[in-house]
């Protein structure tokens, strides 16, 4: 007999059980959530939020430079790391409450234990050994960094998730990746004074981003004073008196106080008891799942990082809606996962839509490229030799504009906005016939008038 019998048991209190939970019990469903850490799961905890407020933090140092050029006399800026680290944990603490009363106001009932299947409709609460009965799971249980092969000293390496608590400020730190957490982390460090060196096994950082994006980007990084390293790998991290020895390959190797792998993240699967259950993998390693979010087990689904398709907060928030709205609310509700708009917290910052350009030349007859760099109007006074990137990808058949590729300061505030317009399917005609907002760089979407380029497919011999 089991411990308690529900309608829905949601396995994890992130991002998409979260929104699952509530509006399923909105439905009038008796839900319950396990969280094994801290409720509000990767994006709250360690994720999106603490990254944002790590960005901000790390900016002042520019603004303190290029008040001077605007007449401001700024003292000797100085940076206290203990500081922003509390300041940061105490509005994550504050977050994380906001969360657990939602949810109470919400009637779900929240336990703190691991959860794991034993069949399709039962799971174990491990903190209190207590069984649960539920008609519908949903396993929302995101995923966790992954350091990669065992190489000597990988026990000196820290992820993304003790990058929040460190305790101090490192001086030298590298940083091992070429993703969009390796690049933010970069800019984050070297904002706050680090010397920062970048370590990256492919050619160019941000794989799979559009490439003229990735090149803008790396310059804009290393003129700042990032080191860049590609096609390399750190093959070994030793403890020295003065760090930790870093060794390359062709016996390279450098002293620095942090080491840092951003190497990539995996679903969190392992001993969720998904063969009890029966519960299907897919090819990548996630959870396999229909547009619906329902696995190869009938009663069971899974949204979010765990089914590893578009791993970010507000998808998997969609696809938790979406769900209860599908199982619950009964709105059979799709998730579209094309056209998700996303900015990348650089610096510069970047904001992205769509298709790069060799994806739209890989799937449309013919492409026309408009693009242009220029150094914004703020950094003129201050002195500072930056520029900012646009970029428009337009269907040349439809005149669709298929793709928007920004760098530049608030390219993701820009990208949300843009992303409306490209999800609506506007034409570069509806993006010309749009009145500019003078004088910002945003102006440039619309007027961006020569073409730099059009690429025509071959017709097939
Ligand atoms: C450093 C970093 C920065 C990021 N920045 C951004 C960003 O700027 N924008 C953006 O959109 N996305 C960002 N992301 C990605 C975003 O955080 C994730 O896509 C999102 O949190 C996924 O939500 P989720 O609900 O799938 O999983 P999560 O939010 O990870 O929640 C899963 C929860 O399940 C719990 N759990 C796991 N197993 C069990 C179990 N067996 N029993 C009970 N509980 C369990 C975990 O403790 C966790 O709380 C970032 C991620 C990282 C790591």
């Amino acid at each position: 007999m089991a411990n308690h019998s529900v309608d829905l048991l949601v396995i994890g209190a992130g991002s998409g059980g979260v929104r699952a939970a509530r509006i399923a019990a909105g439905y009038g469903a008796s839900v319950m959530i396990a969280e094994e850490y801290r409720v509000g799961g990767t994006c709250v905890i360690r994720g999106c939020v603490p990254k944002k407020l790590l960005v901000y933090a790390s900016r002042f140092a520019d603004d303190f430079e290029d008040a001077a050029g605007y007449g401001w006399t700024v003292g000797e800026p100085a940076f206290n790391w203990k500081t922003l680290i509390a300041n940061k944990d105490r509005e994550i603490a504050r977050l994380e409450l906001a969360y657990t009363t939602n949810l109470e106001r919400s009637k779900v009932k929240l336990v703190k234990s691991r959860a794991v299947l034993e069949d399709a409709n039962t799971a174990r609460l491990l903190a209190t050994g207590e069984s649960v009965r539920a008609k519908h799971i949903l396993i929302a249980t995101g995923a966790a960094p992954h350091l990669g092969a065992k190489i000597a000293g990988l026990e000196h390496v820290i992820s993304s998730n003790e990058a929040f608590h460190l305790d101090d400020l490192p001086k030298r730190i590298l940083i091992q990746g070429g993703g969009y957490i390796a690049v933010e982390f970069a800019g984050i460090f070297n904002g706050l004074g680090s010397e920062v060196t970048l370590v990256y096994r492919g050619d160019n950082i941000l794989r799979g981003f559009d490439d003229d994006v990735r090149e803008h980007l790396r310059g804009e990084m290393e003129r700042r004073g990032i080191r860049i390293i590609t096609k390399r790998i750190v093959e070994a991290v030793e403890k020295v008196e003065h760090g930790l020895c870093v060794d390359l390959p062709d016996h390279e190797s450098f002293t620095v106080d942090r080491v840092m792998f951003a190497t990539g993240r995996k679903p969190n699967v392992n001993g969720l008891g998904l063969e009890k259950a029966g519960v299907a993998l897919g090819k990548d390693g996630g959870i396999a799942v229909d547009a619906y979010s329902q696995t190869s087990v009938a009663n069971v689904y899974a949204v979010g990082d765990v089914t590893n398709r578009v791993n970010l907060t507000p998808v998997a928030i969609r696809e938790g809606h979406a769900f209860a709205d599908t199982v619950f609310g009964g709105k059979p509700t799709p998730v579209d996962h094309s056209n998700v708009p996303t900015a990348v917290f650089s610096e510069p910052e970047l904001g992205v839509i769509g298709l790069t350009e060799a994806q739209a030349c890989a799937q449309l007859a013919r492409v026309d490229v408009y693009k242009t760099s220029f150094r914004p109007m703020k950094m003129t006074l201050a002195g500072r030799d930056t520029r900012c990137f646009f970029k428009l990808i337009v269907d040349g058949e439809t005149d669709r504009v298929v793709g928007c590729h920004i760098v530049g300061p608030d390219a993701g505030e820009m990208i949300q906005l843009v992303g409306i317009a490209v999800k609506m399917q506007a034409t570069k005609a509806d993006f010309d016939a749009t009145m500019a907002v003078h004088p910002t760089a945003a102006e440039e979407l619309v007027t961006l008038r020569e073409k730099a380029y059009s690429r025509v497919r071959e017709a097939a011999e």
